[in-house]
């Protein structure tokens, strides 16, 4: 859907931020919290690779602007000598902490301020009589209001000020495709609401930034009418767990099974519990089906160069989640073992030297030259490594799926009843190269966007959706 480095942006960004929130504790506003539905999102900020000396302001509807302040209630002040600018056009510059406007047609400096020992610089577009404010901020539009201050860098902030669901709808349709039916978009525009008010004031000066940092920001570059009414109609709707606001995290794709936020990250959320999920693998995401074999030899690289000290690896232990997603690896030279568990056993063995990824939670990893080690179907000669798609006759002739990630089975053998590790944890794989296999794209956590998909082409409704994926919540 997006290039390579926003995959893993998305995979990896995600995982240290949510570890660090869901460490920290609940900073979200509880329902009896009037909830402040102006948020500060961040277009141009300190060590997000777009630093900006200047910027330019367009008032698209073709009036001037107002300078002043943000107060801490996030109302905007009119800065009581200067009142609007009947220039439609601004370049605002930056040098040491002083920011400066002046009007592009002129080049007349209309306005000064030292935003390190002041505030930052708010500039509002003044509407026409039942217009609605868009602003070009160089190439891209906006709604809302902007702030502007001095970085220690030399480079410049730039915040956009606005509505919650003038906000959304430059989410929407950057963390979803704008054709897909609109109950999933509606389901996108009520985790991306959720997101943003439980992220309030988390983001040093600001709540978000535009990127997948946080979530992806585009102004009205990709909104559309689609898009829009998924906002609209849900606007105010929030996602609840006994009255409290949810983190309600979503991902791409989960390739079969969500996962529960304590076996990717640290705490346990009631809502976010792991599940087999029926729609996600019914629909094509690209991200389906992907394997890549490791040698011994470059395991051993990926590991050092990553700064773990260990020698040429022998074997890899993997355990699995209930869900049958990983769980955690533990690699062995024979002497020193080393173990990575949850978000770490996804991102370990990503290496852009070898070109060879581990997208999602839902993978396993054996040996490439042992044969299976798990079920054998009939005779040694049809093996397989798991049971995921085994399926079971009944005694009424009824065909159904084996349970998958349910740890042991018993099995009729030839030499009596014996049980099996169904799941494939604990299994010691050797060798002197090793196969991942998996489906997905993703932290597993929370929502995923192409079951949501999956789920409305089947007719369900956004809220079915959200409760499919958040156990236990309600909506309002
Ligand atoms: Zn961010």
């Amino acid at each position: 859907m997006r290039r390579k480095l926003h995959r893993l942006l998305r995979t990896v960004l995600p995982t240290l931020l949510s570890a660090m929130l869901l460490i920290g504790g609940t900073p979200y506003a509880g329902a009896s919290s009037p909830l402040n539905t102006t948020i500060r999102v961040a277009l141009r900020h300190a060590g997000n690779g777009t630093d900006v000396s200047s910027a330019s302001l367009v008032n698209y509807v073709g009036h001037g602007f107002y300078f002043g302040y943000f107060d801490s209630s996030r109302n905007f002040v009119k800065n009581s000598v200067e009142t609007a600018v009947g220039a439609t056009s601004l370049d605002i510059t930056v040098s040491g902490s002083t920011i400066t406007v002046t009007n592009r047609q002129t080049s007349q400096m209309l306005y000064q301020i030292d935003t390190n020992t002041n505030y930052p610089l708010a500039i509002m577009p003044i509407p026409g009589p039942g217009e609605k404010c868009v602003t070009w901020l160089g190439s891209v539009k906006y709604y809302g209001a902007f702030e502007f201050s001095a970085l220690s860098n030399g480079y410049m902030q730039v915040v956009n000020v606005l509505n919650i669901d003038d906000y959304l709808k430059g989410v929407v349709p950057e963390e979803m495709m704008p054709y897909w039916p609109l109950e999933a978009l509606k389901a996108q525009a009520m985790c991306a609401r959720n997101y943003v008010m439980t992220h309030l004031n988390s983001h040093g000066s600001f709540d978000v930034c535009n990127t997948t940092c946080c979530q992806v920001y585009g102004g009205l570059t990709k909104a559309s009418a689609a898009t829009d009414a998924a906002v609209d109609q849900t606007s105010g709707l929030f996602i609840r767990f006994n009255g409290e606001l949810c983190q309600t995290y979503y991902h791409s794709s989960n390739g079969g099974a969500t996962e529960s936020s304590c076996n990717i990250w640290v705490t346990q959320l009631p809502y976010l519990t792991g599940r087999i999920d029926e729609y996600d693998t019914t629909i094509y995401t690209g991200f389906d089906n992907w394997s890549y074999t490791y040698t011994a030899d470059e395991i051993t690289d990926i590991l050092n160069t990553k700064g773990y000290s260990i020698g040429t690896i022998t074997s890899v232990v993997p355990t699995y989640t209930a869900t049958g997603n990983m769980y955690s690896m533990t690699f062995s030279d024979g002497n020193v073992s080393l173990t990575f568990s949850k978000s770490a056993a996804r991102s370990i063995l990503d290496s852009s030297r070898y070109g060879k990824y581990t997208y999602s939670q839902r993978f396993r990893i054996s040996s490439a030259l042992s044969s299976p080690t798990g079920l054998y179907i009939n005779s040694g000669a049809n093996s397989l490594d798991n049971i995921n798609s085994v399926y079971a006759v009944g005694g009424a002739g009824d065909i159904s799926k084996v349970k998958t990630g349910g740890g042991n089975i018993s099995v009729l053998t030839g030499s009596g009843l014996k049980t099996v590790n169904a799941s494939g944890s604990g299994v010691v794989q050797t060798g002197s190269s090793f196969v991942v296999t998996g489906s997905g794209w993703g932290h597993n956590v929370g929502m995923s966007q192409y079951g949501a998909k999956a789920m409305a082409q089947a007719g369900k409704t956004f809220d079915e959706i959200i409760k499919y994926y958040f156990s236990g919540v309600s909506i309002g």
